[in-house]
């Protein structure tokens, strides 16, 4: 099977021996036009006419009202859980099978992690765990959820939208509604797609994309907080823009800002490369539908496709092995070809940077980590 999957690969990408990397980026509209017009501008800097248009397409795209422009997708995570008043000696729920950036950004605010699981079907957080955690561990006291162990409060929670298909978002903000907690989603992975006819991103008090390298679309480096709470909106401007009071000539600051912009040469590439979405999209779907039929009648491989509900941009395609040495096999294998393969995360709880957590049943997170491996996700030229 792995030796008939390389070759089909190779056809499919028409790419005969070199090595495949497993996403690359594709800059095949008015990248070079909008970079010449930004560079002769000279504002190439956090200002500029593109970093204002990158904003106004990013809330055309996913429908919400309002859009900030940041330096990278983690950056856009910290802002967010700050903005969700996220402090030392809190607590944020997330999910332990996500990459690094999402506690990476929860660590920033010095509150602890709270690990839950996630669904097999959709590698995304947990309705059912979250609701089971905090069942089980908390406590609702004067309108805040209390974990009754450490007596912390739990003020976030963070689910994320793996490889592009969207978890249970609805239930997932309905629980955290309930227990008074805020959702920030991260959306890195998914932009572009859709939960029950909604953007992914716009179920939560915030959400976040990524325009990372490796992303769906990138404009080299660069990140982005949506929201419909204008107030929230205003503020996220304000502290990823160092705080300035806005006067003629004074530097006046109010708080702790950061230098979190994303500079207008970045949201130049990035305005071109929106303008791909749709195009790149439908062309990971077909690509999931050449895949789908592939793996259909191969025995102990299972493809993975995108979960009920869930309209997915396919960021990165997954397939399922039997076991981990079935996995390492298939790792091996694909990689030793030149066809670059990847595992998924290992679980944030095995990370012992992570330091200090808190953690409910991962069954279903370990289950994934020992058999869910990335395959060839470029858009197809
Ligand atoms: C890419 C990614 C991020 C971070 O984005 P950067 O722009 O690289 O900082 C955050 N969370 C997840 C799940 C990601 O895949």
């Amino acid at each position: 099977m792995i030796d008939k999957l390389v070759k089909y690969i190779r056809e499919i990408y028409s790419v005969k021996e070199s090595f495949l990397p497993l996403h690359e980026p594709r800059f095949l509209g008015n990248e070079k036009k909008y970079l010449n017009e930004c560079i002769d501008s000279t504002f190439v800097s956090s200002v500029g006419k593109f970093v204002d248009k990158f904003e106004a397409m990013i809330c055309e795209i996913t429908g919400a009202k309002y859009a900030v422009a940041t330096s990278n997708g983690t950056s856009a995570l910290h802002i967010g859980l700050v903005l969700a008043d996220v402090k030392q000696n809190d607590l944020v729920i997330t999910q332990a099978l996500t990459f690094v950036a999402t506690v990476n950004a929860l660590k920033y605010t010095g509150a602890t992690p709270v690990f839950v699981d996630v669904d097999k079907d959709t590698m995304g957080l947990s309705p059912k765990s979250l609701l089971e955690f905090l069942k089980e561990n908390t406590s609702f006291i004067d309108g805040k959820c209390i974990h009754n162990n450490t007596k912390k409060q739990i003020k976030a929670c963070v689910p994320m939208h793996t490889f592009g298909h969207a978890c249970r978002i609805d239930e997932i903000v309905e629980i955290c509604n309930k227990y008074n907690i805020k959702v920030v989603e991260d959306s890195a992975e998914s932009l572009g797609t859709t939960y029950k006819n909604k953007h992914t991103g716009t179920f939560g008090d915030m959400g976040v994309y990524s325009f990372n390298g490796n992303k769906t679309i990138t404009c080299g480096g660069g990140g982005v907080l949506v929201t419909n709470d204008e107030a929230l909106a205003k503020r996220a401007k304000h502290i990823t823009t160092t705080a300035k009071v806005p006067h003629k000539w004074e530097y006046d600051h109010d708080e702790v800002g950061y230098n979190y912009r994303m500079p207008n040469i970045n949201a130049a590439l990035a305005c071109a490369q929106l303008e791909q979405l749709d195009g790149f999209i439908n062309n990971k779907r077909e690509l999931s539908g050449l895949y789908k039929t592939f793996f259909e009648g191969q025995e102990n491989i299972e493809f993975r496709i995108a979960p009920k509900d869930s309209d997915s941009n396919y960021w990165l395609q997954a397939v399922c092995l039997e076991d981990k040495q079935a996995r390492d096999e298939f790792l091996d294998k694909t990689n030793a070809e030149g066809i670059m393969t990847r595992p998924i995360w290992t679980l944030m709880n095995k990370v012992k940077m992570i330091g200090e957590f808190i953690q409910g049943d991962l069954s279903n997170s370990e289950w994934l980590e020992d058999r869910i491996v990335n395959i060839t996700s470029s858009v197809r030229i």
